[in-house]
């Protein structure tokens, strides 16, 4: 890099974070590293996704307050590490495997210089005459036995090492693919695991001739909530609701957090009644939670769910299942929040419709 384009990089860098600086300052966020990366990010380009959602955000209101910087901190730059991690493995597998190739190159190289030791001495044999000669010839073709029988020991040990990187670099692939299933607030399974996980399901069921129910779940009211205590404390409230999906379910159903304060289960062999048995299970085990800020000790009321359950049907497909679920959910939302809908709600669900808080 010349010296002038060095200076140029260098100016350029500070203006950025001049102008994140006064971003920061407008809308009064932090100007800790997050919030500074996320602005001096803003303020290159860089990541155009990021930088529509914020104008997007503006259009709205005039200015962007922490809560909205958090999540979309925790959309735009969370999931790029395990992009720069994955790119990071995926570099190092080929290092590997070039290795590998060179060494499997160099020991057919040998190969072949050691045939054509062979080769001469077969055809010196036919013409050897004393016994000097005959000694000579077998002691080098030792030597190049034993050259020969040294550089597969070092090709084997070689690519042992490989094999023990490779193996350790599938691990951790193997673990970041875990990790990009997670939620990182909630810790349950996010959108893209729901997504993989349905579309598995739905094809058992139809193999199986299995029923499969879906719920949607969605917080009542969250917004308030949000603005009565904060958004931090918000994010707790969605950590103990999908705490509490968790415990309600069981073997191979899936909880998870499906966008912002809705939550998908799926729960495979299981028909219309049963779910929304469990349905009804999780709304209760919410409802009954009387939440408490943890550093007051503050009284914060109680939060609640509306829940949309839907059974597969042969002929859906997985949006017009999500479609009907989420149907389902906007008819309890509409019947007065805090119950459970389904397909055609069985009579031997007792649905509550009790408000609280
Ligand atoms: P409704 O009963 O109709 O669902 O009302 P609502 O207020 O829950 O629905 P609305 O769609 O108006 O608002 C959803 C709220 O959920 C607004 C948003 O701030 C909050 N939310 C979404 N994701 C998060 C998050 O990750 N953390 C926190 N704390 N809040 C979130
Ligand atoms: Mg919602
Ligand atoms: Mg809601």
């Amino acid at each position: 890099m010349t010296e002038d384009s060095k200076n140029n990089e260098h100016k350029s860098s500070i203006s950025l974070g001049e102008k994140a600086l006064g971003y920061i300052k407008y809308n009064q966020s932090s100007a800790a590293p997050d919030g500074y990366e996320l602005w001096f990010n803003y303020a290159s380009g860089l990541k155009p996704e990021l930088n529509n959602q914020i104008k997007q955000m503006l259009s709205k209101s005039p200015r962007i307050n922490q809560d909205q910087l958090d999540d979309l901190y925790n959309t735009y730059f969370c999931k790029n590490q395990i992009d720069d991690r994955m790119e990071e493995i995926s570099s190092r597998v080929s290092f590997e495997l070039n290795e590998v190739l060179e060494m499997v190159g160099n020991s057919l190289e040998n190969a072949e210089n050691y045939t054509e030791s062979l080769d001469i001495f077969t055809s010196e044999l036919a013409d050897i005459e004393d016994k000097g000669s005959l000694k000579m010839m077998i002691s080098s073709m030792a030597a190049a036995t034993f050259e020969m029988a040294q550089k597969t020991k070092e090709l084997e040990d070689n690519l042992v090492h490989s094999k023990e990187q490779i193996t350790k670099l599938n691990k951790n692939i193997e673990s970041i693919q875990a990790e990009s299933m997670i939620d990182a607030l909630t810790s349950i399974a996010n959108r893209k695991k729901f997504d993989l996980t349905i579309h598995k399901e739905i094809t058992y069921a139809l193999d199986e001739d299995e029923p499969l129910c879906l719920i949607i779940a969605d917080i009542d009211h969250f917004k308030s909530f949000n603005d009565n205590y904060g958004h931090q404390t918000g994010d707790q409230v969605l950590r103990l609701v999908a705490s509490i999906l968790s415990t309600n379910v069981k073997g191979r159903d899936l909880a998870s957090r499906y966008g912002g304060e809705e939550f998908a289960i799926i729960l495979p062999q299981t028909n219309l009644s049963n779910a929304a048995i469990v349905a009804e299970q999780i709304r209760k085990a919410v409802m009954n939670k009387e939440l408490l800020k943890k550093s007051t000790g503050e009284k914060l009321g109680r939060i609640t769910l509306s829940l949309g359950v839907a059974e597969f049907q042969t002929t859906d497909t997985i949006e017009s299942l999500i479609a009907r679920a989420d149907k389902n959910l906007y008819a309890a939302k509409h019947g007065g929040r805090n119950q459970v809908k389904t397909d055609n709600n069985p009579p031997e669900i007792q649905i509550s419709n009790q408000q609280v808080g």
